[in-house]
């Protein structure tokens, strides 16, 4: 089974997340910012992340920075999520080494088809 990192300070849209991700036959950890995220990769990597923007504690950006230099055997697909107003953060993300996004609220086909774009289902 897969199994998937979702990182966001929101405890709702972890548990919208995880409901979506479970009905997909993902395994789902929960982390409630950057940091923590970062801790969890370093002990089991998943195979993605689904990543919050805006976080208390390290953002979403500076995730993707740690993650580049951090000790992990494999590194996690990175699915971030922004909202329409973060659209700009699209560009800086994917140089970041995001490979995919999606725009909240997302919904179960919206992540289904960009888990797929990503190789993860
Ligand atoms: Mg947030």
């Amino acid at each position: 089974m897969k199994n998937c990192l979702v990182v966001d300070d929101s405890k709702v849209i972890r548990k919208v997340a995880r409901h979506i991700l479970e009905s997909l036959d993902l395994s789902v950890r929960e982390a409630v910012d950057g940091q923590d995220a970062l801790i969890q990769c370093e002990e089991s990597s998943p195979d993605v992340v689904l990543l919050d923007w805006n976080m208390p504690v390290m953002s979403g950006m500076e995730f993707l920075q740690a993650l580049s230099s951090a000790r992990i055997e494999t590194r996690p697909k990175v699915i971030f999520c922004t909202t329409e107003n973060g659209i700009g953060h699209i560009k800086a993300a994917v140089e970041a080494g995001a490979d995919e996004y999606v725009m909240k609220p997302f919904d179960r086909e919206t992540l289904e088809s960009k888990l797929a774009i990503v190789g993860v289902i």
